[in-house]
């Protein structure tokens, strides 16, 4: 069943056609990766479906309601999450206030009062620090924490409004091998767990190829092919575009 159904997205940078009639569509619980040559479109294409970028023509329908023009608040609210770099100002803050402050905001509540966050939600701040592995973190101020760990907790505050759907820009970005491999196979086991579909965008092919169900290429503004991983690899136009480069 299809969650978001993008329908001929398109935008222009003066003469750049950035993207260029993009169609397709992500099931629920689908992991779908969206690849590319550097200037192929994927953060204008990306940007578009978050509500960051005007698109000059297309459709975007999230669970078919129109959200072609929607702000990122309205689409935070209908259940479209993306995840951010923790803000500096959370920085001395620890696991446990960070995750109750998201609790905090995704009911509606101030978060002026610091007294009043600390007993706000416990259990559910704990739990979801459990679902992706800081159960022991909940004290440790989150400039004490690994990068990795961070990239986590960013995880988890994607996650307090529980999403339908997650769009990641380079959920992996900066971390070693090892950490990503990990940090994907958390994203899946969530997806699975709770039902969410995950939009992302990557530079690593390991990390593409390994937890995507899908693979959309996208080659000046578009849609070169879209499929499962072992389509993708095997399709000659895409290894046209990739030869020489890491894939
Ligand atoms: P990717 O993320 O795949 O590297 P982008 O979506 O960032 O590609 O860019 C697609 C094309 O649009 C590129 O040619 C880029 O230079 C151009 N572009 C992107 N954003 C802008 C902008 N804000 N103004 C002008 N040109 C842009
Ligand atoms: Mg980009």
């Amino acid at each position: 069943m299809t969650l978001l159904d993008v329908q001929r997205l398109a935008k222009r940078f003066g003469a750049v056609r950035a993207v260029d009639g993009v169609s397709f569509e992500v099931a629920r619980t689908e992991m779908l990766a969206i690849i590319g040559p550097n200037g192929a479109g994927k953060s204008t294409c990306f940007n578009m479906i978050g509500g960051q970028i005007e698109p000059d023509m297309g459709m975007v329908l999230f669970d078919g309601a129109d959200i072609t023009r929607a702000t990122p608040q309205k689409l935070f609210r209908i259940g479209i999450g993306r995840t951010f770099q923790i803000a500096t100002v959370f920085q001395s803050m620890n696991v446990r206030e960070v995750l109750q402050t998201a609790l905090l905001s995704r009911d509606g509540r101030s978060f002026s009062f610091r007294l009043s966050a600390r007993a706000y939600k416990k259990e559910e701040a704990e739990e979801l620090s459990a679902s992706v592995g800081l159960q022991g973190f909940l004290d440790t101020e989150c400039r004490a924490l690994s990068y990795g760990d961070l990239k986590r907790v960013e995880l988890a505050l994607a996650l307090a409004n529980r999403p339908r759907l997650l769009l990641m820009d380079e959920p992996t970005a900066g971390m070693a091998p090892d950490g990503r491999q990990q940090m994907m196979r958390l994203v899946r086991s969530l997806a699975d767990r709770s039902g969410i579909s995950v939009l992302f965008t990557e530079h690593d092919m390991d990390v593409v190829f390994n937890h995507a169900d899908r693979i959309l290429v996208l080659n000046k503004g578009q849609v070169l092919a879209i499929g499962a991983p072992d389509q993708i690899r095997a399709d000659p136009a895409v290894q046209a575009v990739y030869l020489g480069e890491d894939a």
